[in-house]
Formats: C-alpha cells, structure tokens, sequence
C-alpha cells in the first residue's frame, strides 16, 4: 500500500458528499493521482471484533466486518466491471438492473466504513454525549441530547425490514436531520450528508439480541464514537 494514500473522491458520488478528511476513510484507497482504484476493499475494523463487547458481540462482528461487508465491495466491482463491459460492447440491455446493483452495493460498502468508525470500545472513544459544535447543533435541531437519542432511536427502531437509522446534515437546509434509510440505498435525501449510521439489517444484531431490536439500539449507544462523529459534521460544513 505503499504506492496508495487515503482517498474518498471515488466515493463522493454515490452519497452526494462534500470532500471529507482522507484520514476518516481508510478504506477508500486510491492511486497518488487520486483516480479511484480499480477494485475496492474493505478496510480492518479499526478495533479488535471483541472490543465492542458486550453490547455488540465478537461472532457477530465477525460476520458482519468479513463476510457482509466483504460481499458488498465484491457486488460493487461486479456491477462497476459489468457497467463497464455494456458499454465496451454497447449492449445496455441489463442497464436497468446493473444500475441498481451499484447503488444497492456502492451503499452497503460504503454505509459499512462509516458504521465501523462511528463505533469505538465503551470508555476508549465509545459511548458519552458529544461535545462542542456538534453538541450545539443537536441542542438546536432536536432540543438536546436526551430528545435526539429518543427520536433518533425511535426511527431506527420503527425501519421496516432491512435498512438504517441515519444522523445527518443537510447541506442545503443547514441543519441536521435524523432520516431512516431503506436497504442501503433509498431513502437519504439528496444533500445530506450522513454522521452517524446504525445499521439495523438482522445480520448487524439478530445472533445476541434475535427479534429484540431495541434492545440492540439501547445498548449500541453506548459504543458511538462521537469523536467521529464530530469530524465528519467539521467536514461536512466545511
Ligand atoms: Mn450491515
């Protein structure tokens, strides 16, 4: 990896996303020139699968991090190469389908690199209230810190099916929104900018907590990074 540095411009298109910090997204290698690379990877956790323990346990991390992540970079280069090969051969009768492919994995990739670093060991970056421009912000928006957790765990909580409870700013309206996103792809509205994802697909919780959502929602507070967090509202305000 020598050759590489950290990179998000590959990315910015499938989130409408301002620039961001390189060194919040270890995951998104690019060349030196900053194209994006020819096959993209999921990173390592920035943690151990157990240190997020007992509120996420290490097998479900395990599966989590190396199989479901693993297979949404795989979908992403599969529809991008298939993209590729229609227009090569100037045959866009699946076009309709691989679109979809990209933005169904383009999201599940890159949803996945942002849950993982929002996420820190309770007492070692995870858990606690936010602080400074973004403690702010909440205060404004939702009317503090107790009614955003109450709301934003109530959305998250109430997605039907497969998707995501998101925190995010929007660029255009100035503020922050919490918005659930469906699979994971639809339902974020154009100009916003997510900064904090839990994921409530069943694979993220059901082998500790099976039909208890949340359960798993209550305890997964206490391992949000809001350090993370922080940076990417800095980033995403300019
Ligand atoms: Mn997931």
């Amino acid at each position: 990896m020598t050759n590489r540095r950290q990179f998000i411009g590959g990315l910015g298109a499938f989130g409408g996303l301002a620039v961001l910090p390189t060194e919040m997204f270890p995951t998104l290698m690019a060349m030196e020139d900053g194209a994006p690379p020819t096959e993209y990877k999921i990173p390592p956790l920035p943690y151990d699968y157990k240190d997020l323990e007992p509120h996420i346990d290490e097998a479900t991390m395990k599966v989590h991090h190396d199989k479901h992540h693993q297979a949404y970079a795989d979908g992403l280069n599969k529809a991008l190469a298939g993209l590729a090969t229609a227009r090569d051969k100037n045959d866009f009768a699946a076009v309709g389908s691989l679109s979809r492919q990209l933005a169904f994995h383009a999201g599940g990739f890159y949803n996945h690199t942002i849950f993982w670093n929002n996420m820190a060991p309770t007492g070692k970056g995870g858990g606690g209230q936010p602080t400074g421009k973004l403690a702010d912000a909440i205060t404004r928006d939702f009317g503090g810190f107790e009614k955003f957790t109450a709301h934003f765990t109530a959305a998250t909580v109430a997605v039907e099916g497969n998707g995501w409870g998101v925190l995010a700013y929007h660029s255009a309206l100035k503020r922050l929104v919490v918005v659930t996103m469906m699979n994971q792809q639809l339902g974020l509205p154009a100009g916003s900018v997510p900064l904090l994802m839990c994921d409530v697909w069943e694979h993220a919780y059901y082998l500790k907590y099976q039909n208890k959502r949340a359960d798993y929602v209550k305890a997964w507070w206490n391992v949000v990074n809001w350090k993370d967090v922080s940076a990417r509202l800095d980033a995403a305000m300019g």
